[in-house]
């Protein structure tokens, strides 16, 4: 991992008093790859992101480091200096503001003041559909669109690692086709994915490889085609008998 960069999560354990979240877990994330977290609920796969983010409140030990720098221990606000951007479950966006007004919000970090002009022209090449929104309220857009705006203040942190909790939640169909085809677009930049989600054939569809996540271990781990096809998985994850 050392020599390719990227996100390595070290035997990250979480606990909320008493009760263990995560035990022992490491995972790693290289530069334009997807990874999928896959788990029931209850499992520990949104105290893994936020606690790789930064914002968990329970005890954390472990160490996270983004391209062999130290995170751990550092508050939400400079994680995101350092290159990991949270799409949190439920979007996160503000709704009473416009497109606009939300994207420039996601550029406060400190790594992406000084190049606004130039992430938010990616953020437009990723979704020109920002630009023709780019007045409108959020709260008078569609899900996926709102989800769009979500991941495209994300990005304009300028981010390496983007990390997103269940994306997909409460979109129809076509929009969460939509969502995976564009979380590709952004692995195609170089960008790192790590994504929980409970959509596990869509997500491995797009993933390059998985984790399985239960009762806070991981228990497998292997690339996304594996996956798919491992009978246990399908059992458990993908609908069949
Ligand atoms: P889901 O798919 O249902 O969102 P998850 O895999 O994301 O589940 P987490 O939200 O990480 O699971 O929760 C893991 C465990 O930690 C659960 O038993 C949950 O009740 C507990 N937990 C999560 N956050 C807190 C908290 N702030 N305080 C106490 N317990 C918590």
């Amino acid at each position: 991992m050392s020599r390719t960069g990227g996100l390595e999560v070290r035997n990250l354990s979480v606990s909320y008093g008493k009760h263990r979240a995560l035990e022992d877990v490491s995972i790693t994330i290289r530069p334009g790859e997807i990874v999928v977290i896959l788990g029931a609920n209850g499992a520990g796969k949104s105290t893994l992101l936020k606690a790789v983010s930064g914002i968990c409140e329970g005890k954390v030990t472990g160490s996270v480091l983004l391209e062999n720098a130290e995170l751990t221990g550092l508050p939400a606000n400079r994680i995101l200096d350092q290159g990991i951007a949270l799409v949190p479950e439920g979007r996160g966006v503000f709704g009473d503001l416009t497109v606009r007004e939300n994207l420039t919000l996601g550029a406060y970090a400190a790594r992406a003041r000084d190049d606004q002009a130039a992430n938010l022209a990616r953020v437009h090449e990723l979704f020109p559909k920002l630009i023709e929104r780019q007045g409108q309220v959020v709260r008078t857009m569609s899900g996926g669109e709102q989800q769009m705006v979500a991941i495209g203040r994300a990005m304009m942190s300028n981010p390496q690692i983007l990390a997103l909790d269940e994306p997909s939640l409460g979109l129809s169909p076509l929009l969460c086709k939509e969502l995976f085809q564009n979380l590709r677009k952004v692995r195609d930049i170089g960008i790192g994915i790590l994504l929980v989600e409970q959509n596990a054939k869509q997500s491995l569809a797009i993933a390059d490889r998985g984790y399985l996540l239960e009762n806070a271990h991981i228990v497998h781990e292997d690339s996304a085609k594996a996956l798919i096809s491992d009978p246990a998985v399908q059992a458990a994850y993908l609908g069949a008998a």
